[in-house]
């Protein structure tokens, strides 16, 4: 049987995969594979400050060992920064980025001195200081070579988009609507290139689920709400819209969530104790044998 179902699994290789990742990686590997579709591995790898190319190769073992089967070839993201460029470029063309030159420190600052602090879904949403400089003051900072990231003008952005809500269905949580006040409220001027790496998550994972041709993003509930942002982007690129289904988060005995080096054995940590890929997808609550 074959279907057109596509699904992915994207991990960042900042650290060695745990359960978590396993479970993650099974859940999207299961539904392609159900329905005769295809499976992606995709290696967000654009953060050149945390990613590591030992961390990568252990994606590749830890997943092999487990008995995945991926589609070729993997997109390694660090290798195509000048597609992001070019989507960053199109919307700095239509007036949606400004260059923000705040230090975290500045914006801690400028938060105090307001005396209020909105929080979004990502902690306190940016007040937006760059947004007011001028052209000719950042004409100015930028020759200086001040370092700057670039920053999504939400609310222009929202008044791009024609028809609202938005909306994007969750498999557990069905159809969500997404409205202007939703994006403002909740993220605010969001940072879609860092000063650092010329890209961001926000806008890789959604440029490449579009390029790639993925129909069911399969990953955790902490993503969640930044889906509500991705459905934005995809609404001002005129990609299309894949399904969602947003898995709980594997936790601790004592109910926290794992993460690495933190309380999550990594999986080569398990394997060198004698755990075997069936041991490894019981623990995750997986069925062994779907994997085989
Ligand atoms: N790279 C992301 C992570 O490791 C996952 C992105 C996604 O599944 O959308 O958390």
């Amino acid at each position: 049987m074959h279907s057109d179902i596509v699904t992915r699994t994207a991990p960042s290789p900042t650290g060695y995969l745990h359960l978590g990742h396993a479970y993650s990686a099974g859940l999207a590997y299961l539904r392609a594979k159900a329905a005769g579709g295809r499976f992606l591995l995709r290696i967000e790898d654009i953060d050149g400050t945390r990613c590591r190319p030992e961390f990568t190769e252990a994606i590749f073992e830890d997943f092999a060992w487990l008995g995945l089967h991926w589609d070729e070839p993997v997109r390694h993201q660090s290798q195509h920064l000048a597609e992001y460029k070019r989507a960053l470029d199109d919307l700095a063309s239509r007036g949606l980025l400004y260059p923000c030159f705040c230090s975290r420190k500045q914006i801690q600052a400028e938060i105090a001195a307001a005396g209020h602090a909105p929080h979004g879904f990502d902690g306190v949403i940016y007040p937006g200081t760059c947004r007011r400089l001028s052209n000719a003051e950042r004409a100015e900072r930028i020759a200086r070579g001040e370092p700057y990231a670039l920053r999504l003008n939400i609310a222009a952005a929202c008044r791009q988009v024609g028809r609202w809500p938005l909306s994007w269905h969750d498999e557990s949580e069905g159809q969500q609507s997404v409205t202007p006040d939703l994006l403002i409220q909740g993220f605010g001027d969001v940072v879609l290139a860092r000063k650092e790496t010329p890209a961001s998550y926000h806008l890789c994972v959604c440029h490449d689920d579009a390029l790639q041709g993925v129909t069911l993003v399969s990953r955790g509930r902490d993503l969640f709400p930044a889906t509500h942002l991705h459905r934005l982007l995809q609404a001002l690129f005129g990609w299309p819209v894949p399904a969602y289904a947003h898995h709980p988060l594997l936790t601790d005995a004592s109910g926290e969530r794992l993460a690495k080096r933190k309380n999550a054995p990594a999986l080569r940590d398990l394997r060198a104790e004698g755990a075997t890929p069936a041991s490894v997808w019981q623990q995750a609550g997986l069925e062994p044998a779907d994997f085989t």
